[in-house]
């Protein structure tokens, strides 16, 4: 039995490890998104990033036929600005993130880079171009050090180090017993929300692309874990064309120019102070979300006086 026992434990040794390994690439693969479809044509050219320029023209978009998600949104990113995406849960923000990584096709218009069709260039020079920080970060089941790596491969080990300092998790992981050796993911330490996304910044930093795709996150942070976030996208965002899709209308308020969607069309755009003037949807999403904020507050307060 003695004898039988070994390969047995071995047999289930390996089926763990390929399963696990099965695990990183469908989890590579969520986080690519990457739908099968969308394959580069034939004399695609490599994206030439002059200024980093993003324009959406006309774009209409929708995953099902019948339901249009998009219909007719052009806006422009001029080279080095941050515009931010504002609006209802459902409106399409989101889907407008998925189109410049070109995880699908729009079906109607263009998104351009520098002028250049994105369904014309090469899908690797694309999304080397551009730096995704998304909502919920999936990480590999490797260390730290690994996960922010993803960024540049074969970036030093100072380099590294340096970006977890700047997206504001350096001292977090220096705390942890094996430092940045600690392994993470689904057999590793579990990060919080708030950590997960600045390792995504992290490794952003790292690549240094010069377009960035922020997608905020839904769920709430404490103040103090968005105030250090906001911090670090601040610092990653800084010179580079950003678009930002905000759920916390706080970080939009600096934006060069807001867009509101609704519905899939663009409802109202402008900066935050054009916006609020204006008394419409922007307006009005402010003031309930400034109502939420201070119901917490009031709610806090009651709560340390118990
Ligand atoms: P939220 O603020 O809640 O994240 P959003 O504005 O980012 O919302 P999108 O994620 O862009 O919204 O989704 C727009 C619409 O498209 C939603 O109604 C959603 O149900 C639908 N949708 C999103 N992804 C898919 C998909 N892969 N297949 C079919 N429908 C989808």
């Amino acid at each position: 039995l003695m004898q039988l026992s070994v390969p047995l434990n071995f047999i289930g040794f390996i089926y763990r490890e390929i399963r696990q390994g099965l695990t990183d690439i469908e989890q590579m693969f969520d986080l690519l998104d990457v739908p099968q479809e969308i394959v580069d044509k034939p004399d695609a050219k490599p994206l030439a990033v002059s200024a980093g320029k993003d324009e959406f023209r006309d774009v209409h978009f929708s995953y099902d036929p019948n339901r249009k998600i998009l219909k007719g949104i052009s806006f422009e990113v001029p080279a080095g600005k941050t515009v931010a995406i504002v609006g209802p849960s459902g409106a399409g923000k989101s889907t407008i993130s998925r189109l410049l990584f070109r995880f699908y096709d729009v079906q109607g218009g263009q998104v351009l880079i520098d002028g250049q069709d994105i369904r014309d260039v090469t899908q690797e020079s694309l999304r080397g171009a551009i730096g995704m920080v998304p909502q919920d970060t999936v990480l590999f089941n490797d260390t730290i050090a690994y996960n922010i790596r993803y960024g540049r491969i074969g970036a030093s080990e100072e380099d590294m180090q340096k970006a977890a300092e700047l997206a504001q998790i350096g001292p977090f992981i220096e705390r942890l017993p094996d430092g940045y050796k600690s392994m993470v993911g689904e057999r590793g330490l579990k990060l919080s929300g708030g950590e997960k996304q600045r390792v995504a910044i992290a490794r952003t930093i790292l690549k240094a692309p010069p377009i960035l795709m922020l997608d905020e996150a839904t769920s709430a942070l404490d103040s103090h874990t968005e105030q250090e976030i906001q911090a670090a996208l601040d610092l990653v965002s800084r010179g580079r064309t950003t678009i930002v899709i905000a759920h916390r209308l706080s970080t939009v308020i600096t934006a060069d120019e807001i867009i509101v969607l609704q519905d899939g069309q663009i409802a109202e755009r402008g900066t935050h102070a054009e916006l609020m003037r204006k008394h419409g949807l922007y307006a009005s999403m402010w003031d309930r979300q400034r109502e939420a904020t201070e119901a917490e507050e009031r709610l806090r307060i009651a709560r340390e006086g118990d």
